[in-house]
Order: structure tokens, then C-alpha cells, then sequence
């Protein structure tokens, strides 16, 4: 018997911040495959799925749902082949504390930790690559898996069962975000809600969406660690914990 939490990180806010790069090379895929960025100018990418923002964005500029979909996986070719260059020339930043935090986490065996993402998992892969970062997440749900955030803590808890033979209560899964999605989802499931306010959503926006935990940024390691030392619960499991490093799976 091992004490286990797993701790869910968001990436565009909360790990780093690509100031524009992932926007960028979705709308010259889009403009690429589809003929058209339809209306990603005016959409607000905040919180939503990769998924969602492509649908919501070109459906209602016109695009058919078979148009849609047949273009799929080219434009994730482009858009994943654009990211690689734009994410070296934009000037993407690390958010504090983040690369220490992640270190702290990986270095106890209570602690498991993993992605919850609108980004699709090839699209995370490079952003965190840029960081070096991939390494310090086992598990991950994203983009590929459903269009809606709202689903994911609960595909992320199936996927500790099938893939780590883990009997998860949500009560022991954190879910860190910087938006106002990343609460709702949490608090969907009965999640444990942790706001942090290094996007673009302000702090007295997050505060009213009542977090189970509020942090300004995660550049306080020890602060950020108090939160999982409180009601850890039993958790039986029959499987050994996989490596740091180990790959994460769509
Ligand atoms: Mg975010």
C-alpha cells in the first residue's frame, strides 16, 4: 500500500506561456488546409481544447463537418510541423517556480504526476520540449482524447486504472490551471481545484470561482508542496510506479 496523489497540470498559462506561437501556426494550418482561419482572429483560445477552437472557429465560417474532418490529420501535420519552428522563434516563456516544482514532484513516490491539456499531445510535446520538460510527465489527457475539458478528469482517472491498475478517487486528483475552465473541470468531479494566476485571467476573476487553492504563480516550491501533504488517502495498487520519463500516451 503507497500513498498516492496525482497532481494534472495545464500547460499554456500555467507551465509556460507561448505568447502567440500556438495561435500562429494554427492559423496558417487552418489558412493552409482549410482555406480559411474562419474566425480564430476574434476566438478566445483561453481554456478550450485544440479540438473545440478548430471546430468552433471554421464551422461557422462554412466549413462542412466532412470538410472538417477528412482535413484533420493534415492540418495537425502542418499545424505540429509550423509549432516546431514557431516555438524556438517566439519569445515563449518558462513561468517561475515551474521547472523546480515539477523537479520536487517527480522526486516523491506519493506523488504522480501528468497533463490535463487542450493542447493535442503531439502540440504538448513540443511546446514542453522547448523546456526540456517531457520527462517529468507519466501521464496525460489531451486534445485527441475529447474536444471537452470537462470530460478529461474523468478519462484522466480511467487511464490510471487501465494503465497503472490504480483505483483513483478524485478527491486525490489536483488539477493546476490558470483559467476558469480548469476549476469548472475540477470541480466537475469533485477534483481538488488549483487556480494559479499566471495566464491571462486575473486573479479576483479566479478568487470568484472559489479554487480550493489560490497561488499568484508557483515559484514558492515549498508553499505549492503544503497543499498535498493534507487528507492523503490509502490507495492500493498492483502495478510498480513507471519511471520518470516514461512516455506519456495520447
Ligand atoms: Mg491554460
Amino acid at each position: 500500500m503507497v500513498f498516492i496523489k496525482t497532481v494534472l497540470f495545464d500547460i499554456d498559462g500555467t507551465i509556460l506561456r507561448c505568447n502567440g506561437a500556438g495561435k500562429k501556426a494554427m492559423v496558417m494550418a487552418s489558412e493552409e488546409v482549410y482555406g480559411t482561419r474562419g474566425l480564430m482572429e476574434e476566438y478566445n483560445f483561453q481554456g478550450r481544447t485544440d479540438s473545440l477552437i478548430l471546430r468552433e472557429s471554421l464551422i461557422p465560417a462554412g466549413i462542412s463537418e466532412n470538410t472538417l474532418t477528412a482535413g484533420l490529420d493534415r492540418f495537425k501535420e502542418r499545424y505540429f510541423s509550423l509549432l516546431e519552428g514557431l516555438i524556438r522563434e517566439y519569445d515563449v516563456v518558462l513561468l517561475p517556480g515551474v521547472e523546480d516544482l515539477l523537479r520536487a514532484l517527480n522526486g516523491r513516490d506519493d506523488v504522480f504526476v501528468g497533463l490535463l491539456t487542450g493542447n493535442y499531445a503531439e502540440g504538448a510535446r513540443i511546446k514542453l520540449s522547448r523546456f526540456g520538460l517531457n520527462g517529468y510527465f507519466r501521464t496525460g489527457v489531451f486534445a485527441d482524447d475529447t474536444a471537452i475539458r470537462n470530460e478529461m478528469p474523468c478519462i484522466a482517472r480511467e487511464r490510471l486504472k487501465s494503465d497503472h491498475g490504480w483505483n483513483c478517487d478524485f478527491r486525490d486528483i489536483y488539477i493546476i490551471g490558470d483559467t476558469i475552465y480548469d476549476l469548472e473541470c475540477a470541480r466537475t468531479w469533485g477534483a481538488v481545484s488549483v487556480a494559479v494566476a499566471t495566464g491571462w485571467t486575473g486573479r479576483d476573476v479566479l478568487l470568484s470561482q472559489e479554487p480550493d487553492y489560490f497561488f499568484e504563480h508557483l515559484g514558492d516550491t515549498a508553499a505549492v508542496l503544503e497543499i498535498f501533504e493534507k487528507d492523503i488517502i490509502p490507495v492500493l495498487r498492483d502495478q510498480e510506479l513507471p519511471s520518470a520519463g516514461s512516455e506519456y500516451r495520447p
